[in-house]
């Protein structure tokens, strides 16, 4: 991105040569995966998406990911054409095929080629595309030390436009935020809705610890997309005894909150010790952000689907 600062993020792929993909059906190498120009998740951004990762041999969460991706594209009447046993085994084959122990998944429904104009009926059918490759967002330091952020002047789209539970191909809100970000100097942004609740970050849910000691994430009725990441941590704290929260709250309630971290697929859960320069939590990862990272790794590198039985 022009007029972007460097920063020390690690994002892309690191691995790539003899990368099989799986392509409508097929696996071919990552130049040979080539999709039309007439397809409207180009032109349109019409589609919908998944990110999943695999710890350990085994896909983390696979059924939720899919579940996801079938009731976002179940609300775009976009068809997919496999059931969801199949894109579960053609997932599980396409790690199998880059003999990936540890890995970051990318599915993706189109809505396939059509012509120019908006209208999807004369789509020819949809793409599908499966990508196993690794992913690194941010660098170990961040996990160590907390993360800056600010928060977004972009808000969150509200669920009569673009529904945020929705996991499309149109993640230009979030673009927006991302860029934000990187122009504040931080790697990632908290937004708001219309009514100034926080809901998320670019690409992650946001919770917060209060001065009661309770773990606090906004509800999915305030327009979030519903992480998968999210209800693991909320359970593993619930098993640990720990009072957890659906509320919202506000932009004051994260500046004077006793802790904070981010959650998602790709960020794990990462602490943040910044907001808009606010320091929360005297300005280092707390306590019960240590324990739930400690906790949601052990679990994630302890369950899921095989891929190699
Ligand atoms: N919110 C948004 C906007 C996201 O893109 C993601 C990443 N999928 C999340 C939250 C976190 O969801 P998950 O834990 O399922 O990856």
């Amino acid at each position: 991105m022009k007029g972007g600062k460097s920063d020390n993020r690690y994002t892309g792929s690191l691995t790539g040569i003899g990368m099989q993909i799986y392509l409508n059906g097929k696996y071919c190498s990552r130049e040979e995966a080539k999709v039309s120009v007439f397809d409207h998740g180009f032109l349109y951004g019409d589609g919908v998406f998944e990110g999943i990762r695999a710890y350990n041999g085994r896909i983390f969460k696979l059924e939720e990911h899919l579940q996801r991706l079938y009731e976002s594209a179940h609300h775009l009447l976009l068809d997919i054409p496999l059931s969801m046993e199949e894109m579960a085994e053609a997932t599980l084959e396409t790690v199998r095929r880059n003999n990936l122990q540890d890995a970051y998944i990318r599915t993706v429904v189109s809505r396939g080629p059509g012509d120019l104009g908006l209208d999807p009926q004369k789509c020819s059918g949809s793409t599908v595309v499966i990508i196993a490759d690794k992913i690194s967002l941010y660098a170990q330091e961040y996990y160590d030390h907390g993360l800056s952020v600010t928060t977004a002047v972009t808000r969150q789209r509200n669920a009569n436009t673009l529904e945020p539970r929705i996991k499309s191909l149109n993640y230009l809100n979030n673009i927006l935020v991302k860029i934000e970000a990187t122009q504040a100097g931080v790697l990632d942004a908290i937004v708001l809705n219309e009514q100034g609740y926080v809901v998320e970050g670019s690409g992650c849910n946001v919770f917060i610890v209060n001065k009661y000691g309770e773990l606090i994430t906004p509800p999915i009725y305030l327009g979030i997309l519903e992480g998968v990441t999210r209800n693991t941590v909320m359970e593993l704290a619930a098993k640990e005894g720990i009072t957890v929260k659906e509320a919202p709250f506000t932009r004051h309630d994260l500046y004077i909150a006793g802790e904070c971290f981010l959650t998602g697929t790709a960020a794990e859960l990462v602490p943040v010790t910044s907001v808009d320069g606010r320091a929360i939590g005297g300005g280092v990862p707390g306590p019960m952000t240590k324990k739930l990272m400690e906790i949601f790794h052990n679990y994630a590198q302890n369950t899921g689907t095989p891929v190699y039985s």
